[in-house]
């Protein structure tokens, strides 16, 4: 236990919220009771899940990322510096989701050029990557999913330094020093440990346990820190303050690039592990030579508003836009929530189909970004639903190629090869605007919640396992897959960090975690919020349906309890219960936003309850 690092701003309410459900997540009170409550005087961030004001805004999964940007803001920082100083301080407190072993999707509206743009930090192949990378030479089967995530090949190079440094390069005002500073002070001091982080780390503790610099760093006891206490990370701290004084070249090209590749090539295994960590084959060189590229971001033209998102190799903005584009044809009434949540699960359903068989990294493959986003192809794919009937599942893709969008209509199509993501609660959401109006919208992740499980060892971070995004075997036979394994490619992603502008100027800025639920949240929350009457507090806390093209539609609890059910259940439509993913209650994403208000002020919002939580913050709040 140590001194807490801020100043005291703790309210009790935060404390009787956390035991609240460190007795749900446990079961029992005893566990609770013996979970030791914050030192007195100690100085957490307040976790308020809504703040209105002035001056510039941030939200994020943790009330000491959000207030670690917000200081940033307050001392002159533009929204891209209080992202990387926000992003920074995740990759502390969310060490499970987020942090320099991994990548992401940063987005940025740049309030004096009044564009998009959009950097693409997705982590890369290694150059000795090939086709057959998750085949099992001694079998010739694929790997199962565990064995592949728990292995030095699922390590892609990392992207999120360079991404930060880019972001900070072309668009910000700080040093990388300077946004790594919060990241350093809270690394140092410690951070209190609530239910989320002792759950997600209680999760992962058989395989953490097998690699010794992550058992040290994360089971100190050989267990998962307890609610209440601190947790320090000094070798993260360290890192951070090499990278601060000699910049992201330890990193590209450096000692510490050479590190971590050393940690995929020979994984930090306890003596006689009971798991079999196989090596991979990452090399310095194949992190010395990344890129992290600004690129074009996706638009799609909903009800005349213009939607950003990120292209290719994620296929957020593709897909997301794709299923506004069939709604659009389509009047979205509040008035018959039946009908429109119906109709959100068929353009869902319908857009992952194309999602599925047609995105990938595009420079490896065709990709047709254009047709998928575009209002042609939208058009043509909406003639397959019916507002009486659910469409058969799996839907096969059209083809954006061909005339028609190859869609026959009536549903006449034949139905399409099944396809099941593998979903997890990893990954975060960090949105943050300043007093310029420029805006960011920034998913960052490590892949399944704690990554590959390999510390670099004495670096205080965990490595990604990002290549086990790529499909493992071709998934539709006979086609070309375009998101099979090859040197220097990047898997495919679901990650849609978006920005919404209404007349040339933001409107909404929203994502989430969650892998290919990513998806169906910002499209749930947008629908909710630009079609259903939702502010914006309400879009993000009203209950979640993920339908992936799949017989049956994921839901949450509370949304298997609305009475909407029996209606969509008349009109054909199945839903399951999601599976849990190490949260109290089964859950689907984790998000954050920003929407602009006609009177000139910014609503920063987050989760009310999901993951435990979020915290949004304003420099100027009024009442
Ligand atoms: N690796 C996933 C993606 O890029 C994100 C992981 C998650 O959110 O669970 O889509």
């Amino acid at each position: 236990m140590s001194a807490p690092r801020r100043t005291p701003r703790r309210r009790p309410v935060t404390v009787v919220a956390a035991l609240a459900t460190a007795v749900a997540l446990t079961g029992t009170l005893t566990a609770a009771r013996a979970a030791p409550a914050p030192a007195s005087g100690s100085g957490q961030p307040p976790r308020e899940p809504v703040a209105t004001g002035y001056g510039g805004a941030v939200a994020s999964v943790s009330p000491d990322a959000t207030q670690t940007g917000l200081d940033v803001l307050k001392h002159g920082g533009n929204a891209v510096d209080a992202a990387v100083a926000t992003a920074a301080a995740l990759g502390v407190v969310e060490p499970y989701s987020a942090g320099i072993g991994g990548g992401g999707f940063f987005v940025y509206y740049n309030a004096r050029t009044h564009k998009v743009s959009t950097i693409d930090g997705r982590e890369s192949g290694p150059a000795a990557m090939t086709t057959n990378w998750f085949i099992d030479p001694a079998t010739g089967k694929p790997l199962s999913f565990t064995d592949a995530v728990n292995s030095g090949l699922s390590v892609g190079v990392p992207g999120t330094l360079k991404t930060w440094t880019t972001a900070l390069d072309d668009w910000g005002t700080i040093s990388l020093k300077k946004a790594l500073q919060g990241g350093i002070d809270i690394a140092s001091n410690g951070f209190v440990v609530d239910p989320t982080f002792n759950s997600f780390t209680a999760m992962n503790q058989a395989r953490f346990s097998q690699i010794a610099p992550t058992a040290q760093l994360f089971l100190p006891n050989g267990a998962a820190p307890p609610v209440g206490s601190v947790f320090k990370n000094p070798d993260l701290a360290n890192t951070y303050k090499l990278l601060a004084e000699e910049g992201p070249g330890l990193f590209y090209g450096g000692e510490l690039g050479q590190e971590v590749a050393n940690t995929s090539q020979h994984p930090p295994t306890i003596p006689n592990p009971t798991m079999n960590f196989r090596p991979g084959q990452l090399t310095a060189a194949d992190i010395a030579g990344y890129t992290a590229p600004v690129q074009a971001p996706t638009h799609v033209d909903y009800k005349g508003l213009d939607v950003y998102s990120i292209a290719p190799p994620s296929s957020g903005g593709t897909t997301v836009g794709e299923a506004l584009n069939i709604l659009s044809n389509f009047d979205v009434d509040p008035g018959d929530q039946v009908q429109a949540l119906h109709l959100y699960d068929e353009a869902s359903k319908i857009a992952f189909a194309d999602r599925n068989r047609w995105v990938g990294d595009a420079n490896f493959n065709d990709v047709p970004t254009e047709q998928l986003t575009s209002k042609v192809y939208g058009k043509d794919r909406a003639c397959l639903i019916s507002p009486t009937s659910t469409l058969a599942a799996p839907v096969a893709p059209g083809n954006p190629f061909a005339p028609g969008g190859g869609t026959q209509c009536p549903s006449t199509a034949p139905t399409g090869t099944s396809y099941a993501d593998t979903e997890g609660l990893s990954t975060t959401h960090l949105v943050t605007a300043d007093k310029w109006g420029d805006v960011v919208s920034y998913t960052l992740t490590i892949e399944q919640t704690g990554g590959s499980a390999m510390t670099v060892p004495g670096r205080g971070f965990l490595l990604n396992n990002e290549m086990t995004d790529f499909d493992f075997t071709p998934l539709f036979p006979g086609v070309p897959d375009p998101n099979l394994p090859a040197a220097f490619k990047r898997p495919r992603s679901a990650m849609s960090p978006t920005i919404v502008l209404k007349d040339g100027r933001p409107f909404i800025a929203v994502g989430s975690p969650g892998g290919a639920t990513i998806i169906t949240t910002v499209l749930q929350i947008l629908v909710n919020r630009l079609d259903l009457g939702m502010n914006l507090e309400q879009a993000i806390a009203a209950p979640r349906a993920s339908q992936r093209n799949a017989a049956s539609t994921f839901a949450e609890p509370a949304f298997l309890n609305l009475p909407e059910i029996p209606g969509l259940e008349a009109l054909g439509e199945k839903f399951t219960l999601v599976p849990p993913s190490g949260t109290p209650t089964p859950e689907i994403g984790a998000a954050t936003g920003l929407e602009f208000l006609p009177n000139g002020a910014v609503e920063a919002a987050a989760e009310p309850a999901r993951r435990g939580g979020g915290a949004a913050a304003v420099v100027h709040p009024v009442r």
